[in-house]
């Protein structure tokens, strides 16, 4: 039997009856567009992280971008980032007009080292955007500091960490605004692409509102530009609402495949996902790290297994991204890394087997030297 990185299958036989009573809740509703299910989504969203709003969009892409705009950030703005992140977090910078500019990452959590930020705040710098990669938080005490001193916005891109804490705070509940992705992949995940934006400035609400409904403020009126429709769908929004009831089990679940590769792969000489001190990881992805990465990959073809990268070009590298300027060499712990890393299965439903499958597979390659 194959094992795939990720597979919802499993779940879905699990929740079928409730994921086919949420679709058949909405198409019975008579409101298939923003009605009681996004509403109903996003104050219990919102409750989840308590903190007042959350905005429903269409996808996490998406949201970054929103997010962005409605915390003021336009043409002609800095925007720093992490070249360490899917290519999306950039492309909505980009997409508002403003300029990525990035900093290195940690060699340890391949998260923002924001020891670095200081030296890359400009006079054009109006935005730090933090990527809680993999399942962990960015420190954002350090960042806080700095947005206080210079005058800068805060927008989270928590794509990759429902449900991860720092220090207590959930993620997106920080920042001027915290986007959420709802590909299906994510630890929150619906049946196709939705999004959400979580913030508690009033201002910033009603921003996004008008920017997902083509910058209307009434039906029909448009108060600013640029408007977009970046509608959260009503029946994406009902099945979210069912799968938000599950989130902390799918996070234990998650965990509890962490810990089986940890306990199994512990001595073999795979640098396995290190959780910083303060973080309660949620294992968005399982990202391991070996110098002889590409010899593991190949020996695993021999067996059904399929693996992941997340990244395998830094965003910096990429020729779509040559207008920002970058080479390769700018980013230097971002490469190697991308170099080394792979990611492991990982879903709540993967079963034990399946786990012990991985871990035996890995064990007997790494044997070989
Ligand atoms: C998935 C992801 C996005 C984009 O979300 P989509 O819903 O696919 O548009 C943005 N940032 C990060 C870090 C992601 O992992």
């Amino acid at each position: 039997m194959a094992i795939y990185v990720w597979d919802y299958r499993r779940e879905y036989e699990n929740e079928r009856e409730e994921i086919l009573d949420a679709v058949d809740t909405v198409f019975r509703s008579g409101q298939l567009m923003l009605g009681a299910s996004v509403r109903g989504f996003e104050a219990e969203f919102a409750g989840y992280h308590g903190v007042p709003h959350c905005v429903g969009v269409d996808n996490g892409t998406n949201a970054v971008k929103l997010a962005l705009q409605a915390v003021g950030v336009g043409p002609g703005d800095e925007v720093i980032t992490v070249s360490n992140t899917a290519a999306p977090t950039v492309l909505a910078i980009d997409g508002v007009g403003a300029t990525p500019v990035f900093v290195d990452i940690d060699p340890v959590t391949y998260l923002m080292d924001t020891d670095q930020v200081a030296a890359a705040i400009t006079e054009r710098t109006r935005c730090l955007l933090p990527v809680h990669l993999y399942g962990q938080c960015v420190d954002l005490a350090p960042l806080e500091r700095l947005a206080r001193q210079h005058g800068l916005k805060i927008v989270e891109d928590c794509a990759q960490a429902h449900g991860a804490r720092r220090e207590g705070r959930l993620a997106g509940t920080v920042g001027d605004a915290g986007a959420f992705s709802f590909y299906p992949t994510k630890v929150l995940g619906a049946y196709g692409d939705a999004g959400a934006v979580i913030t508690s400035t009033d201002e910033v609400e009603q921003n996004l509102r008008r920017l997902r409904y083509y910058g209307m403020e009434d039906r029909y009126y448009v108060v600013r530009t640029p408007g977009h429709n970046a509608r959260l769908d009503e029946v994406h929004a009902e099945i979210l609402r069912r799968k938000l009831r599950r989130l902390d089990d799918y996070i234990a679940a998650r965990r509890a495949v962490a810990q089986r590769y940890a306990e199994g792969l512990g001595d073999t000489g795979l640098v396995l996902p290190q959780v910083a001190p303060g973080n309660d990881h949620v294992y968005y992805v399982y990202v391991v790290r070996h110098p002889e990465r590409d010899a593991i990959l190949a020996a695993l073809k021999e067996f059904d297994f399929h693996f992941n990268i997340s990244y395998p070009w830094p965003v910096h590298t990429q020729t779509g991204f040559a207008h920002l300027g970058y080479a390769t060499g700018d980013l230097p712990v971002t490469e190697a890394a991308a170099n080394e890393i792979f990611s492991l299965p990982m879903y709540p439903s993967l079963p034990v087997d399946l786990q012990d499958r991985v871990v035996t597979t890995l064990r007997k390659i790494l044997a070989r030297g």
